[in-house]
């Protein structure tokens, strides 16, 4: 018999009810008695849910108040002394992730290429490991057992955790995380043992680390960490996790390892995972988790190709379970909930619930032949068919236009030099020019106008006075603390990838998928799931209007390619290049139109390039290719005298700076605030020669620099760049700070960037 099972199901509950109860416990209004019942219901819900349809093996710890990542640091007692007096382990908790009163939070970085975001474990050599006195495992083991389903208690691996941390603020230098290996086994060990006593005949291991390329001394520790937990006498059976790529070079090492089963993905590097465990001489006896239905898009499972894909494997493991690839946390729950959605669109897509349903189809399948799942595969088969046929799904005009491009059209007329020459003619900016990246803070008032107008009780133009009365205060506010370059602020905007689709024809929009980015910041991701075409301009009246209020340069604000894709749902039947070459066509129109609108700069923000870099190297350099083309194709249709900005977040530039530089846009910002300026050296080296705005301060803090720290990060940024390409402005967007905040550091900026311009006279 085959059997299903998922690596984990969105914690958020179907209304974000986790948001509302963890919030509202932040602000004091709900109890950490009554957030915790809330948790237990979301997670008895979610179990039932699963036992109900027919899911083989369901999984515990999957569940998280925050992040499955800072919970290992509290089960692990990897706790940064920082913390030690915040009070009690729930106050800790969330201590650690939003920081206390002179503990500043711990770091957040990207969850490998998805968009959720992880607590970074702070490791050193006085981290002394020791398990929590209630693990969070054996609780949620119990709580499922008392109503009455049996789970397999999943945890993020050893390995991993270690490599998914960065030696504390202490550490000596080369301090390498992974050399804490052996005591962090020995609280493994400990874990083991007690899930095993209490009766947990599985648990799973998460290794994802080793989908990304690893050294022999990270393949020698995974080896030696599973060695000694598989050679334990007292644990329950170990199932070891991939996901997100390929094993590579540790699936064979696994392998040979004594552990009782793999998990492997079969979406993306799947060809690869099959190679590498047939030539690995396959799982003989033990069991393999076959993740054939995809946990990080929304796309109906092709049923059949799934099923031959099982076939293959069969030969290969001793028992085939039919799996999702990684965790449904990284989409919505469920699609029923989705009304306002094109009933054309529906069949072909499936959320948590949807792609739970084709799991236990798909085991049926597997167990009882294809004939008692006939029914499910002729309308899988229809729904496909459909798809690839709709006209919604393919736009001859649109794909003929794209056969056109040609070199030229990924060129500017003219070298950096002579634009640079035709746009300081055209702006007459001074040297260090001061300028923001493009939102403002989006107030409540703004919020409500655009509830308001989704609740109907604000007409379009009764939202757009609104929102060009908030324009009018943002352009006055710029022009007060004596900007160069102003900014409309960006307040008709609900998420910068989410407004332009709406726009945008090829994809689609929904009302309750939100899927969590990190703690209780939910996304939706909108759905792209047709050839994109732009009916009509998007951003040139707000651009104009913000224009017709002051004298000084407005800059056009567009969201570029491939943050477009990466921040979305993206179809999955043709290559990314092909779908960002086609947003890029939409954007290249509004690039024109806003120039011929006689908008002089237009900044096309790509801050996800970085973060969609692929895990495997291999990889990467066609990434980055079709990365470049897009964005040149969107940007390189304009006049010597438009000046092209761009915009990237994120600090870890190393793998991205040639490409910085081969994007040609006249002047780049880059956040740098977090790593002290030490880019400016990399730019150097990668011979940058465009303009730059190296953001002088970190907008992700409260915090407001005083005008003495700023003087000295331009000082030291002009010492290395030279006066004639370098930008002042902070490191990102606005949107999400306070006012005051947002006039202080501003009134600073602008201050230091004028005392230091003083010195080049
Ligand atoms: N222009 C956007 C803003 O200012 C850029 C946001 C981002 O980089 N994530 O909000
Ligand atoms: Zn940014």
């Amino acid at each position: 018999m085959t059997t299903s099972t998922i690596h984990g199901f969105p914690r958020i509950g179907p209304r974000r009810e986790l948001k509302t109860a963890t919030e509202g416990h932040w602000a004091s209004r709900v109890s950490a008695g009554d957030l915790e019942d809330t948790a237990r219901d979301l997670r008895r819900r979610t179990w039932e849910l699963l036992r109900d349809a027919g899911l083989g093996q369901i999984p515990s710890n999957h569940f998280s108040l925050y992040d499955q990542v800072l919970d290992t640091i509290q089960l692990v007692g990897a706790v940064p002394q920082r913390f030690r007096g915040a009070g009690d382990e729930l106050a800790t908790y969330f201590a650690m992730a939003r920081g206390a009163a002179d503990a500043p939070a711990m770091e957040m970085t990207k969850w490998f290429d998805t968009n959720y975001h992880y607590i970074v474990p702070e490791l050193g050599p006085d981290t002394a490991f020791e398990l929590a006195a209630e693990p969070k495992p054996l609780a949620e083991l119990a709580e499922a057992a008392a109503l009455g389903i049996e789970t397999r208690p999943v945890l993020v691996g050893p390995v991993t955790f270690l490599l998914l941390g960065k030696p504390a603020a202490g550490a000596p230098a080369g301090f390498e995380p992974l050399s804490l290996l052996d005591p962090l086994l020995d609280v493994y060990q400990e874990l083991l043992a007690r899930l095993s006593d209490a009766g947990a005949a599985w648990v799973q291991l998460d290794e994802p680390a080793f989908v990304q390329d690893r050294s022999e001394v990270e393949l020698a520790a995974l080896e030696r960490a599973y060695r000694r937990l598989g050679g334990l006498a007292r644990r329950p059976r170990l199932l070891v996790a991939s996901y997100f790529d390929h094993l590579g070079d540790a699936l064979g090492r696994l392998v040979a390892a004594p552990v009782d089963g793999l998990a492997l993905d079969f979406t993306r590097g799947g060809d690869r995972n099959a190679e590498l465990l047939a030539a690995a001489g396959g799982l003989d006896g033990r069991r393999l988790l076959a993740g054939v239905v995809d946990g990080r898009n929304v796309w109906a499972n092709d049923l059949e190709a799934s099923l031959e894909r099982l076939a293959t494997l069969k030969g290969l493991a001793g028992e085939v379970v039919v799996s999702s690839s990684c965790s449904l946390q990284h989409v919505p729950i469920d699609l029923d909930a989705e009304t306002g959605l094109d009933p054309e669109l529906r069949p072909w897509l499936a959320f948590a619930r949807q792609k739970v349903d084709e799991l236990t189809t798909l085991a049926r399948g597997m167990t009882e032949g294809t004939g008692a799942i006939a029914d499910a595969l002729a309308a899988n088969r229809e729904a496909l068919a459909r798809r690839r046929g709709s006209a919604r799904v393919r736009d001859t005009s649109v794909r003929q236009r794209l056969a056109a491009v040609d070199a030229d059209d990924l060129r500017r007329g003219s070298s950096y030099e002579v634009r640079r020459k035709a746009q300081r003619e055209r702006l007459g900016l001074p040297p260090l020019p001061t300028t923001t990246i493009g939102s403002f803070p989006q107030t409540g008032d703004v919020r409500a106008a655009r509830a308001a107008l989704r609740r109907g009780e604000l007409d379009q133009t009764g939202y757009r006075d609104r929102m060009r009365a908030e324009i009018d205060s943002v352009v006055g506010l710029q022009e007060r603390l004596g900007l160069d370059v102003l900014v409309h602020g960006e307040p008709e905007r609900n998420d910068m990838v989410q407004y332009f689709a709406e726009q945008l024809d090829g994809y689609a929009t929904t009302e309750l998928g939100w899927v969590q980015s990190y703690g209780t910041r939910y996304v939706r991701p909108p759905i792209l799931f047709g050839d994109v075409r732009r009916p009509r301009p998007m951003t040139v009246e707000w651009i104009g209007y913000a224009q017709s209020r002051t004298g000084r340069p407005v800059k056009g604000m567009l969201t570029g390619p491939v943050t477009m894709l990466a921040w979305s749902f993206v179809r999955d039947d043709q290559p990314e290049r092909d779908t960002a070459m086609q947003v890029a066509l939409a954007l290249r129109d509004e690039v024109q139109d806003l120039e011929r609108s006689g908008v002089a700069i237009i900044q096309v923000d790509e801050p996800a390039l970085r973060e969609h870099l692929p895990l495997r190297r291999g990889r990467q350099g066609g990434y980055l290719a079709w990365a470049l083309d897009s964005f040149r194709l969107a940007t390189s249709g304009v006049l010597d005298e438009t000046q092209i900005h761009t915009h990237m977040c994120y600090s870890k530039f190393g793998e991205v700076l040639p490409t910085l530089a081969a994007l040609d846009a006249d002047v780049a910002y880059i956040e740098t605030a977090r790593s002290g300026m030490g880019l400016l050296e990399d730019l150097q080296q990668a011979e940058y020669a465009q303009g730059i705005g190296p953001g002088v301060y970190d907008i992700h803090s409260p915090r407001v620099p005083p005008v003495s720290e700023l003087r000295d990060l331009l000082a030291e940024a002009l010492a290395t760049l030279g006066p004639d390409r370098l930008w002042v402005n902070p490191d990102c967007g606005l949107k999400t700070r306070a006012y005051e905040e947002v006039v202080a550091a501003l009134t600073n900026m602008v201050e230091a960037a004028a005392e230091v311009r003083a010195t080049l006279r």
